[in-house]
């Protein structure tokens, strides 16, 4: 037994070096690739259920590695964040999305956003904004047409770096909404101190909404929260026809997911925009 036990342990250990050297090969490939401005951008429509209409897209990282292949954004950008790269990989996000942003938003009737993610680190350092403005004058995108999405934990993170950014966007028209809501830490006390103009309902509420009622009970505090807060609701992770149905029973009014489209890289948005358009 005890040579079983021996063997297993040995066994372990061998995963644990395949898993360290995958991400050592990782970070070296990673840091590689945002030098080299080999990572790409896929857009998400963002959706108004009721008029059928584009109202903003979010721009999501994409990372195909010439080694491992495409890596999930859930797992480069903790990557990124360890390594003390997001802020690279954030700021060149930022410049590559508004400098797309003329070429799709031009097709619209209405005027739509672009919607960004950030990550905690990014706003620690003092320069998120100034940053920001820098690539929106750069390339004339004007702060209503911008949104940032943030987390909770941006929020709680009590830096006055934070706080005063967070309020110089919004002076400045810029949207904020809060990314993944009710899934991080629930202190609603936040919602009083900082002007946040939208609520992002994470898709796992969305898909176990018809079979549990913890989450429906979930999507119903959060519109509750927001009609009182006049704040709008952006739901995510919309997938059938079910669900869009039952967000519109719960007034969720707006939405992304795979039931209106995936991810696109931004010829394929374009596309996408024109046939949208005609109906
Ligand atoms: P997120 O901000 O919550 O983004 C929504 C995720 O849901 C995206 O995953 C999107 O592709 C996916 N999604 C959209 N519609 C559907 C659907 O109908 N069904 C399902 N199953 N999934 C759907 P993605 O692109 O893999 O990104 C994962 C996370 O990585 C994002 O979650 C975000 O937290 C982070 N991320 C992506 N790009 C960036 C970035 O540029 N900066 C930062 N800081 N984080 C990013
Ligand atoms: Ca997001
Ligand atoms: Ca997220
Ligand atoms: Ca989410």
């Amino acid at each position: 037994a005890k040579e079983m036990d021996q063997c297993r342990y040995a066994f372990f250990e061998d995963q644990m070096l395949d898993i360290n050297r995958r991400r050592l090969k990782l970070e070296t490939a990673l840091r590689r690739d945002i030098s080299n401005n080999a990572l790409r951008i896929a857009y998400q429509p963002l959706i108004d259920f009721t008029s059928s209409s584009i109202i903003g897209v979010e721009a999501l990282c994409r990372w195909e590695c010439s080694e491992f292949g495409i890596i999930s954004p859930e797992e480069f950008i903790p990557i990124a964040e360890d390594m003390g790269m997001i802020d690279e990989l954030g700021s060149w996000v930022m410049n590559q999305a508004m400098k797309d942003f003329a070429d799709w938003s031009a097709l619209l009737k209405s005027p739509a956003y672009l919607s960004i993610n950030a990550s905690p680190q990014q706003f620690r350092a003092d320069s998120f904004s100034d940053y920001l403005n820098h690539a929106r004058l750069q390339f004339n995108v004007s702060p209503e047409h911008i949104q940032i999405e943030i987390t909770e934990s941006v929020l709680l993170d009590h830096a006055p770096a934070t706080t005063r950014q967070i309020r110089e966007l919004r002076q400045a028209g810029i949207r904020i909404a809060i990314d993944d809501f009710g899934t991080g830490y629930s202190s609603l006390s936040y919602l009083k101190r900082f002007p946040i103009s939208a609520l992002k309902i994470d898709k796992s509420f969305v898909q176990h909404a018809a079979n549990d009622p913890t989450d429906l009970a979930i999507i119903r505090a959060i519109m509750a929260i927001a009609i009182q807060m006049d704040v709008s609701v952006i739901a995510e992770g919309v997938e059938t026809q079910a669900e869009l149905d039952l967000l519109i029973r719960e007034a969720v009014h707006c939405g992304q997911g795979f039931f209106y489209s995936e991810p696109l890289y931004k010829e394929e948005l374009v596309e996408f925009i024109r046939g949208f358009e005609q109906h």
